[in-house]
């Protein structure tokens, strides 16, 4: 049989069950059977694996694979991960707080000192929507590229006029409203509303990101604590909200040095080697280099971790629960 050769828009991920192709170039992904993945990655002269000839003539149509035979000249591809940033993501759980000044000029200077290329600002609170407005204009001048608003609501036409004006930042891509009235998933401009139990379950199109980086971030790190950093209400620092250890507060923080000393600290740093590959069950998961996962995990020894509460997908059996 021919040889196939798998192109370097894309990645093979293999799981306990099935394996998934990872398209990065349409942003989609193929599930294939294992007896197919393991033909596709063997090296062997000899073919002791037998694929299902439907899957290939599939992957070849989606310009997944190609005939190594007739094709010499493709160069593997290289997954390496390189970020400029100290931290790549921030995310702020707004309060009054934020609208003091010397707050707000925390925060710039976090952004611009630590190259914080995203912003995730979460509203609890509907009279918040009316303020973050200052907080926006201020984050116009730094070095931020793209901001993501979320807010928990019961009634998007009375929220509808608010979020149409925090959309006119330019710097807002779009604003996740969590709606207990909405079936699944609805989008409108830059407004996507979700179930919060669909978006908690993870069993939803959001949780799943193909893309390259967070694919070869996923290779070498834990893609939710890696080069995070969060603001709580109080203005305090941590790794995350699940990581419950305050790193000082951002009105006290005052040089670009201080900053990088924070999260250059092992104790800030703990959960970022912890990558998928590196963790029970996850690691069995076709799903786990396009996976974003916010539980917390706790280390076996130096290449393990384990997770006390289970995710909702299940690798072994393929199915999610809870929804
Ligand atoms: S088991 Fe769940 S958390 Fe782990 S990689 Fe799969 S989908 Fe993600």
């Amino acid at each position: 049989m021919a040889k196939y050769k798998i192109h370097s828009t894309c990645a093979l991920v293999i799981g306990k069950k099935r394996a998934c192709l990872y398209d990065f170039l349409r942003e989609t992904k193929l599930f294939i059977s294992l007896e197919t993945a393991l033909f596709l990655t063997s090296n062997s002269l000899i073919d002791k694996f037998k694929p299902n000839p439907i899957e290939i003539q599939e992957l070849i149509s989606h310009e997944i694979i190609y005939n190594a035979n007739k094709f010499k000249g493709f160069t593997p591809a290289i997954f390496k991960y390189d970020d400029c940033s100290y931290i790549s993501n921030l995310v702020i759980e707004y309060s009054e707080i934020y609208e003091d000044e010397n707050v707000i000029e925390g925060v710039i200077n976090s952004i611009n000192y630590l190259l914080i290329k995203g912003v995730q600002i979460i509203i609890s609170n509907y009279n918040h929507l009316e303020n973050v407005d200052l907080l926006l204009h201020k984050l116009h001048d730094s070095f931020v590229r793209d901001i993501e608003i979320v807010i928990t609501i019961s009634n998007y036409n009375k929220v509808k006029p608010a979020i149409k004006k925090i959309i006119k930042h330019n710097r807002v891509n779009y604003v996740l409203a969590l709606n207990k009235n909405v079936e699944t998933l609805q989008i409108e401009e830059r407004v996507i509303q979700i179930n919060p139990k669909l978006y908690l379950s993870g069993a939803n199109t959001l949780k799943f990101v193909i893309n390259r980086t967070l694919y070869s971030e996923s290779l070498e790190f834990n893609t939710y604590f890696n080069k995070k950093m969060f603001f709580n209400k109080n203005a305090e620092i941590l790794n995350a909200p699940e990581y419950n250890v305050v790193f000082g507060n951002v009105k006290d923080i005052q040089s670009k040095l201080s900053w990088i000393k924070i999260i250059s600290s092992e104790k800030f740093q703990y959960y970022w080697n912890a990558k998928k590959n590196d963790c029970n069950v996850c690691r069995d998961c076709e799903y786990k280099h396009m996976c974003v996962d916010k539980r917390l995990p706790t280390k076996i020894n130096q290449n393990l971790w384990n997770f006390s509460e289970d995710c909702n997908y299940n690798p072994y059996t393929l199915k999610w629960k809870n929804i």
